[in-house]
């Protein structure tokens, strides 16, 4: 495997030594280290410029070419003279390069490695997350060379080190700000400032849509527009696949090393940890490598750490050591800042009067608001019409419960009022007691979900603060996931709602 004859690539030569040279430097290199780690650094390199003064190495990509100089130097350049030396020949200056034409790029050595030690059941254990029940150890490896299907899996990404893309609109320039998301805001622009020192970790939770990620890779590009180092953004549920492709790869180290050594780690939705007992071990150490070097830490979630369910405690208590902070559902102003704002990146002229309407009539959360757009848009340019408040009707018409925007908070009251015979009187007033109170918590919820008011606005009508409805939005959502009889009680509501 190791000859320098299948290495070489010829047209870098200039003075062809004997072919054994790799050989011999990469024996003595693999004496002095771990099998796996010889195994993940050294299986690609070949054999560059060798000239008087200096013996370059090759390798297929800069991350690794950085790995070996950061962390292998030393022992390249002493095999090396050792081996020159042997040879009667005089020390050299030794260097890493790159060479685009190794066909053995990192990723592909994984692949091959893959093709080798993984089978299809395996690859499918990948996606459940099923192998998280086993032990490493207890993992079942295919023999090396015995080569079960011959091709790589398409199980989750066979890409251990594979940089996951940035979208280049999340930018903190892209998004808009409001009193939802001004706090999140603000300490991501400081964490893009000032990378693990303003908030570490910086923890974003808030429901789906509302812009987690879009906060986060904002972070990311910040510190990548400054050169701040190395900085790995990744899905939490990448990061699992990764994980158990490493352990099925037996490259453990190689994944290791790359998580705890960037400089800025940003993991979105943590909440997939949940229930996952082996990569939350992993990525514990992983936060406290990163955290104990004051590496920077973003994370986000749908849920805060106290609620994300089934995650050791002493990761939520890490979770809680520096900033956390929520996004929530953004009010009718944020609302048609952003119409104005998605329209305009999109070159398209939306007025006043069609901004107000889709804000209006979408509530949900952001990325409706900013669908809402792209269909009235769409609309617009595929029948070649203005967009006018007529046809933003027409467009929108069925992207939101056509009931939705004629259901007021007293329709909500009425019906809960019937189903658990108490007044609006007792909803609105001060009694805690469970009578009265889980039927209010019902109709909080109900009316988040059924009218276009705030948090806040709601909390006025029930004469409470606005976090008072949020911790009533949590009991329901959490009971609807545990009661199967709640959850056909609120279902029956909704119902009974929507036929109002
Ligand atoms: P989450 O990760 O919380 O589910 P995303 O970050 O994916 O939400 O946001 C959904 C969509 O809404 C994205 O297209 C994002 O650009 C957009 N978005 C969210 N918040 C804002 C904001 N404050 N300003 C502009 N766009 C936003
Ligand atoms: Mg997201």
């Amino acid at each position: 495997m190791l000859t320098a004859g299948n290495r070489l690539p010829s047209q870098l030569i200039m003075h062809a030594p004997e072919p054994s040279f790799l050989d011999s430097v990469l024996l003595r290199l693999r004496e002095r280290m771990r099998p796996e780690q010889f195994d993940s650094w050294f299986r690609g390199i070949a054999l560059g410029r060798f000239s008087e003064e200096s013996v370059e190495y090759c390798v297929a990509t800069g991350f690794i070419r950085d790995w070996l100089n950061k962390h292998y130097l030393d022992k390249i350049q002493a095999a090396t003279q050792e081996v020159l030396m042997e040879r009667g020949e005089r020390e050299r200056r030794v260097s890493i390069g790159l060479d685009g034409s190794l066909a053995e790029s990192c990723d592909e050595l994984l692949a091959d490695a893959e093709a080798e030690g993984t089978d299809q059941e395996s690859a499918k254990a990948a996606i459940t997350g099923v192998f998280d029940q086993f032990e490493p150890e207890s993992l079942p490896v295919t023999p090396q060379g015995s080569g079960t299907n011959g091709s790589p899996t398409t199980a989750g990404s066979p890409q251990l080190l594979a940089e996951t893309l940035l979208n280049r609109d999340y930018t903190f320039d892209n998004f808009v700000v409001g009193g939802s998301n001004q706090l999140p805001h603000s300490a991501a622009l400081a964490v893009g400032q000032n990378p693990g020192r303003a908030y570490n970790p910086l923890f974003i939770h808030g429901n789906v849509g509302l812009g987690k990620t879009h906060l986060l890779q904002s972070i990311c590009h910040s510190i990548k527009k400054r050169g701040g180092g190395r900085v790995v953004y990744l899905s939490c549920e990448e990061f699992t696949n990764r994980f158990i492709q490493a352990i099925q790869l037996g490259k453990l180290d190689v994944f290791r090393e790359y998580y705890r050594s960037a400089d800025v780690l940003v993991i979105d939705d943590i909440q997939f940890l949940s229930g996952k007992e082996k990569t939350q071990e992993e990525f514990f150490h992983t936060f406290n490598t990163l955290y104990n070097a004051q590496f920077q830490i973003v994370i986000s979630s749908d849920k805060s750490p106290a609620d994300i369910a089934t995650v050791q405690e002493r990761l939520v208590s890490r979770f809680k050591w520096g900033l956390v902070t929520d996004i929530q559902p953004p009010s009718f102003q944020t609302r048609l800042a952003i119409v104005k704002r998605k329209a305009l990146m999109r070159s398209a002229e939306v007025n006043d009067e069609v901004a107000q309407f889709i804000a209006e009539r979408v509530t949900a959360n952001i990325r409706e608001v900013e669908g809402a757009v792209i269909k009235v848009i769409g609309v617009s340019a595929i029948t070649d019409r203005p967009i006018t408040l007529a046809l933003a009707e027409e467009a929108l018409q069925g992207v939101t419960s056509p009931h939705r925007s004629q259901i007021a908070i007293p329709d909500v009251i009425n019906i809960i009022g019937t189903e658990f015979a108490v007044s609006a009187r007792d909803l609105t007033g001060k009694s805690r007691t469970q009578k009265i109170s889980l039927p209010r918590q019902i109709a909080m919820h109900l009316a988040r979900k059924y009218t276009e008011h705030t948090l806040e606005e709601i909390g006025l009508y029930f004469n409470r603060d606005h976090t008072t409805v949020m911790y009533a939005l949590t009991k329901i959502k959490q009971r609807c996931e545990t009661d199967r009889l709640f959850r056909d009680l609120v279902a029956k509501l909704c119902h009974r709602i929507e036929a109002s």
